[in-house]
């Protein structure tokens, strides 16, 4: 027998850090351990009521079938009018699809664009799973430095971005607010970006709004469709159900985009999934069109959670921690503890380290900053209850406040 051996392109991709890392938690949890997970990406609310009434709905008028590959009418006319209440622009059906949920969106483009070797370049930190989707795709990540700022946290560094660029590439993917740093990019960072757009007309924008909902004190996300409306032509906005409508387990999300991507798109999906889910494209319409309530409640959950956790993480030694404006991640640098030892005497000499002694001695789950591409940070969800978030800062705090400087022996080398 030929033993079974995996192609070139996978083997230069990984299984997600962070599925692994929540898996983990999960493992210890079966063991009896009282792990809290904070590697979470998803609310911990229940879907929101109009969509479970949707979805019952259409299991009781039997739609159990294929629908059409894009998705039903019902789905991409919600899909236009959200479009228009949220971002103020009219769009045709044939300048929408739905898919397996937003990360099935953002493949399918790249799949549909790339050729082996075009890069896409990726403003740093960044959800982990955009590289591994471009080089799947046969592409080429190509990382744009952020600008940390202890105040604010990552912002967009449009200069880096146009130091990026090179005639190989196809795609600029932003993300506001962001998944790991919780930053939502300013129409003035929009703005700059979209300077270095104009510069580069054959770079297309993938902009994914998963979060667009999750924004706090008040403030909405800007969009670079709002600042400069002319790159229309060339933007591809990728959006869903799943963080909005605390609905990750429906697989539904959709692209808004120019008709020639869009079809190609569809060619994609034709071959690989077809439609997605017909009731959970019901669900997504009844989740579009329905009362905002619960969304607005979510929000405001996130954002008490947000604040106490801001509290106890800001009186930590060693510890910088802006507030992330969106989103429902702290993504604290925690620089300033690399290198210390632990009770045991362990040296703590990164992140993946630090992270590990976490779990291990405090049974809290985080991610390492370093999954994202910024080694010396950590990414925290506080898409917990109230209860387990303070039970995760409280042993955060000892676990912390327990590190111990590094002896001076073990400077030397
Ligand atoms: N984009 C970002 C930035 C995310 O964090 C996630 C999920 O964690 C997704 C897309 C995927 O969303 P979906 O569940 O719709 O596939």
């Amino acid at each position: 027998m030929i033993a079974f051996r995996s192609s070139a392109t996978l083997s230069r991709i990984e299984i997600s850090p962070i599925l692994a890392l929540s898996r983990r938690a999960s493992e210890l949890r079966a063991a009896g351990r009282d792990v809290i997970d904070m590697t979470v990406g998803e609310p911990d609310a229940s879907t929101v009521s109009a969509a479970q009434a949707a979805a019952h709905a259409a299991i009781d008028k039997g739609l159990t079938r294929y629908t059409a590959l894009k998705g039903t009418d019902e789905l991409i006319t919600a899909i236009v009018a959200k479009t228009r209440r949220d971002l103020g622009l009219d769009f045709r059906s044939d300048e929408v699809i739905a898919s397996n949920g937003a990360k099935q969106v953002i493949y399918n483009a790249l799949a549909a664009s790339l050729d082996p070797g075009d890069e896409v370049v990726l403003p740093q930190p960044c959800w982990t799973s955009y590289a591994d989707m471009v080089r799947l795709a046969g592409g080429v990540p190509v990382p744009a430095a952020g600008i940390w700022d202890a105040r604010r946290g990552w912002r967009l560094d449009a200069d880096a971005v146009a130091a990026a660029v090179t005639p190989r590439t196809r795609w600029l993917l932003i993300n506001s607010p962001s998944n790991p740093t919780g930053a939502v990019s300013t129409r003035i960072e929009l703005g700059t970006l979209a300077s270095v757009l104009d510069a580069n007309p054959h770079v297309w924008v993938l902009s994914d709004d998963i979060y667009e909902h999750i924004v706090f004190d008040g403030a909405s996300a800007a969009h670079i469709l709002d600042v400069a409306p002319d790159l229309r032509a060339r933007t591809l906005c990728v959006n869903g159900v799943s963080k909005a409508y605390a609905m990750t387990g429906w697989r539904l999300g959709w692209g808004v985009g120019p008709p020639e991507l869009i079809r190609a798109m569809t060619a994609v999906q034709s071959q690989i999934s077809s439609a997605p889910c017909s009731i959970s494209q019901a669900a997504a319409v009844g989740a579009l069109q329905g009362p905002h309530g619960e969304v607005t409640r979510m929000r405001s959950d996130f954002e008490r959670r947000r604040n106490a956790l801001a509290e106890h993480l800001r009186a930590l030694d060693g510890v910088e921690a802006p507030s992330p404006e969106g989103a429902f991640y702290f993504f604290p640098s925690v620089k300033g503890l690399i290198g210390r030892c632990t009770p045991d005497g362990e040296r703590l000499s990164d992140d993946v380290a630090l992270c590990a002694h976490l779990l291990q001695v405090a049974d809290v789950a985080v991610v390492p900053g370093s999954a994202f591409g910024a080694p010396g940070w950590l990414r925290m969800s506080f898409a917990l209850s109230d209860a387990e978030l303070m039970k995760a800062a409280d042993r955060l705090t000892k676990a912390f406040s327990a590190l111990l400087p590094t002896p001076r022996d073990d400077l030397a080398d």
